[in-house]
């Protein structure tokens, strides 16, 4: 299951932690119920994004991060702050052996977007990707197929593979999720 991580929300995501064989953080508010990642726009919020992906990391709430780029979605101009993230995310992932996503989902299925720095999709973005690739961050492709219909059809793949094309991306091709989970929970308070 897709979760986020909200520190007030502890107790129902603890029970989720220890009932359910892995969790996936996919974070799409930067608190509870307020700061969509889809309205940011600033550095300084994008690093509080990111403060709440390492918490997570942290507590061993989830076993990898889903589209870690997702709170660029309304990013205008991709700025010192996004490569300052993409690198704090990518040290997060080798502290925490934590494998990273390429996202082949709402941000490649609805095509490019024109941004005021040039033409390209909300997410994956190829910034994150390089500094991941520098650092050989695992990285799992993820289809986020919201209809099982999706799975015949390779577009939004070959569009997420397109935004990384020609980087030295350590990507995993057989990973054990249930497993790497099975040993996190065992650190899990
Ligand atoms: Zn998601």
């Amino acid at each position: 299951m897709e979760v986020e991580y909200y520190p007030d929300q502890w107790e129902t995501l603890s029970e989720y932690r220890r009932s359910l064989d892995y969790l996936i953080l996919g974070q799409h508010n930067v608190y509870f119920d307020s700061v969509s990642v889809y309205s940011i726009n600033d550095g300084d919020t994008l690093h509080r994004y990111v403060d709440m992906l390492e918490k997570a990391c942290e507590r061993n709430l989830c076993d990898y991060i889903a589209h870690p780029d997702v709170a660029l979605y309304r990013y205008q101009r991709l700025d010192g702050s996004v490569r300052e993230c993409a690198a704090r995310i990518a040290d997060i992932s080798l502290k925490y052996n934590m494998p990273l996503e390429l996202n082949a989902g709402s941000g490649v299925q609805r095509g490019m977007y024109r941004f005021p720095d040039g033409l390209r999709y909300p997410y994956p973005t190829r910034v994150f990707f390089e500094e991941f690739a520098r650092k050989k961050c695992p990285i799992i492709i993820g289809l986020d197929v919201h209809d099982p219909r999706r799975f015949l059809d390779d577009t939004a793949l070959m569009r997420a593979l397109s935004v990384i094309a020609d980087l030295d991306c350590n990507i995993l091709e057989d990973f054990d999720l249930v497993e790497a989970a099975r040993k996190r929970k065992k650190e899990f308070r």
